[in-house]
């Protein structure tokens, strides 16, 4: 039984490719952690929610395999399961769970268009935007042949696996430092692997690395490709690439992690919501609200530091709350 109807209406003056317009109270954009939470309290809020769940069904947490730091999971759960739940949660409150891709906005007007795949119009009261972020890998073939066995891009998530072992780490910014300190505590040990002859990390993080004994840092070196029978053994990489000294270098590990940045799925909504420099949402601190009254921002797609399923998590919360205030005292 569909529980909430939503107005179809059709607009003669709309431009040629919008099919239908849908008037809805509460729009949440995307399926991760932070747009299925925002979906459970602004359902149970009665707002009637839409959500678009985006190419990505679930978000980052689908491509990794056990999730074992999300509170209430005291054996672990995988990712896939942990976002089944989560759907199953938001649907249960009715939530309208819609597969589909938002391609364009406009909130210069006090109702906030959002194009959904091209050619359907939403006219939203308010927006949540939880559209997360991507993580950057090199474009290796290698990365895609050993997913989920052996390559990862979030040290917290995965680090634990490696007990013991031997990872890489391939970058040189505070993530990346960040995540060879983390490994460091759990590893045997972890090789930094960065492509210039320094770190961009900030001087404490860099200061961290060299202090930690079982990190060893691996400068000009690039990494080409992996090896492994089931899963990776081994990194294959370019020592000073382009001069003269060039040299391929083979290292013995269990797990290759990335920590070259992170890309904000932003692209669409940063003609109207102030980014930063490299695209985040900006919020207005302590809030989720952004700059545009009834556009709010919850999860990675704003957040550059914590990037945890829990902290977006919590933030889609903070975003329903927000969402609901606002639609309480603007429309009624
Ligand atoms: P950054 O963009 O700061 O660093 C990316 C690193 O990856 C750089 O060292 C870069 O090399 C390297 N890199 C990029 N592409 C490649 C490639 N194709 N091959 C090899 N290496 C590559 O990203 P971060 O995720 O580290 O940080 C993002 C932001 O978040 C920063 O502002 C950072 O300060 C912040 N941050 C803060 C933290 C904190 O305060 N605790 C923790 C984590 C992040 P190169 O230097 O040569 O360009």
């Amino acid at each position: 039984m569909e529980l909430f109807k939503h107005l179809e209406i059709k607009n003669e003056n709309q431009p040629q490719d919008i099919k239908s317009t849908e008037k809805v109270r509460c729009l949440i954009i995307g399926s991760g952690p932070a747009g299925y939470t925002a979906a459970i309290y602004t359902a149970r809020a009665n707002l009637r929610p839409v959500l678009y769940t985006g190419l990505q069904m679930g978000g980052q947490l689908t491509t990794t395999t056990e999730v074992e730091n999300f509170p209430g999971y005291p054996d672990g759960i995988s990712g896939q399961a942990l976002m089944e739940d989560l759907k199953r949660q938001a649907e249960r409150f009715g939530t309208d769970v819609r597969f589909g891709t938002v391609t364009d906005v406009d909130f210069t007007g006090p109702v906030h268009e959002v194009i959904v795949d091209g050619e359907k119009m939403i006219e939203a009261n308010a927006v949540i935007i939880a559209t997360g972020a991507t993580a950057m890998y090199l474009g290796l073939e290698a990365e895609t042949r050993y997913a989920g066995m052996g390559v990862s891009a979030c040290a917290t998530c995965d680090g634990f696996f490696y007990k013991g072992k031997d990872v890489a780490v391939v970058g040189g910014g505070d993530t990346a430092a960040e995540e060879a300190t983390y490994l460091a505590g759990i590893c045997r040990k972890v090789y930094l692997i960065v492509r210039r002859n320094e770190l961009r990390a900030s001087k404490v993080m860099q200061r961290e690395v060299l202090n930690t004994p079982n990190i060893e840092i691996m400068f000009q070196h690039q990494a080409i490709d992996l090896f492994g029978e089931n899963g990776v053994e081994g990194a294959v990489l370019v020592k000073k690439k382009g001069t003269p000294e060039e040299e391929i270098v083979k290292l013995k590990i269990d797990g290759f992690f990335l920590a070259i940045g992170h890309k904000p799925n932003s692209e669409v909504f940063s003609k109207f919501i102030e980014t930063d420099q490299v695209g985040y949402l900006k919020t207005i601190p302590g809030t989720t609200k952004t700059h545009v009254p009834g556009v709010f921002a919850a999860g990675d797609v704003q957040d550059p530091v914590y990037r945890q399923a829990v902290s977006a998590a919590g933030t889609g919360c903070m975003a329903a709350i927000d969402a609901e205030r606002y639609l309480a005292e603007i429309h009624k």
